[in-house]
């Protein structure tokens, strides 16, 4: 694993009954680094959650973090940890400056360094107009910076978020995701959500987990490419029948969209990214198929989500990069 990892999981599993919820996980988060954490209802994600945090015990595996076993010492591994659960922990009848105290002083933060933490909390959650406001008061997206506030008050090594920015309105959703961008700069921080344009803007790398393992864990950079790669729009004013059309080198599948108009499969792992675009044209013209297009088709990352996570053969162990 990377030196600089902040958090390490190794072979995490965990059953309930015979339920197997979570299946040999391993990964890690490397300091600075936002990792988003997606999967399907029911993948497993909840349950990888608490066991990350400590309010569940794993089956099996390890969890480091900052270094510190999360089993064998929890109360100093957790020190280096803060969270953010999908319900905030927030005392509605408290003031912003009091809960935050509270939250301080739960943290074991001495009394001298008080005021400075909630101060520095405050500061970098663009909170310092509204200490003395009642939380119940505040709208829902201040409700939710309160949230973080208290989860890097005694500005841990890992930050965990689950699902940040649900019932917030656009602006407030912007504003959290650049304050998570933020946190990103010093902490190590996985995001847990259900919505891929969220990660496509804050994350720097996505894992994906369904029925307990992963089915993908790559770099932003890394999902823009398989976002581009694997298929071709093809136009053909007289399109041969599909035989030809298989029988160019590279071309793994073909589907009619209109009678015109076909989309090209092809691995895009194995070839380059424009795939068989150039065997396709030099054998349309030869051929006079009519060529009138020609063009990558760009998929989403729900594209690419639903693809990996409705396949009906069950992940392999190790087949996640
Ligand atoms: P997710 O958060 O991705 O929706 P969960 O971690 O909640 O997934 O659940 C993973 C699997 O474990 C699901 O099949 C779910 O039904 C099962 N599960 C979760 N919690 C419990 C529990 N307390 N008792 C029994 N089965 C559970």
């Amino acid at each position: 694993m990377a030196q600089d990892s902040l958090i390490t999981v190794e072979h995490l599993s965990r059953r309930y009954g015979e339920q197997v919820a979570v299946n040999d996980l391993s990964f890690s988060v490397a300091r600075g680094e936002v990792l988003g954490f997606l999967g399907p209802n029911g993948a497993g994600k909840s349950t990888t959650m608490q066991m990350l945090t400590g309010n569940l015990a794993p089956g099996t595996g390890r969890i480091t973090i900052n270094g510190i076993d999360l089993l064998e010492q929890p109360r100093e591994a957790k020190r280096h940890l803060g969270y953010l659960p999908e319900q905030p922990p927030l005392y509605r009848d408290l003031t912003v400056d009091e809960y935050l105290r509270l939250c301080a002083r739960l943290h074991h933060i001495p009394r001298s360094r008080l005021g400075a933490a909630v101060d520095d909390a405050k500061g970098r959650c663009g909170l310092g107009e509204v200490g003395r406001r009642l939380i119940g008061h505040l709208s829902k997206g201040y409700q939710q910076r309160v949230g973080i506030a208290q989860a890097i008050i005694h500005n841990p090594a890992v930050v965990i978020l689950d699902e940040p920015t649900v019932g917030l309105d656009p602006i407030q959703i912007r504003e959290i995701r650049h304050l998570v961008r933020e946190l990103g700069g010093e902490h190590s921080v996985i995001l847990s959500t259900h919505i891929l344009p969220e990660v496509q803007a804050t994350c720097d790398r996505v894992q994906i987990i369904q029925r307990g393992q992963l089915v993908l864990s790559d770099s932003i950079a890394g999902i823009r490419q398989r976002m581009r790669g694997g298929s071709l729009l093809l136009g053909l004013q007289h399109p041969p029948g599909e035989a030809a059309l298989l029988a160019i080198p590279g071309v793994q599948g073909v589907e009619t969209l209109e009678p015109q108009r076909l989309r090209i499969r092809y691995d895009s792992e194995a070839s380059t990214a424009q795939g068989p675009a150039e065997a396709l044209a030099q054998a349309a013209v030869e051929q006079g198929w009519g060529l009138f297009e020609l063009s990558p088709e760009q998929r989403s990352l729900e594209e690419i989500f639903v693809d990996l996570t409705t396949r009906d053969d069950a992940p392999q162990p190790g087949e996640a990069a």
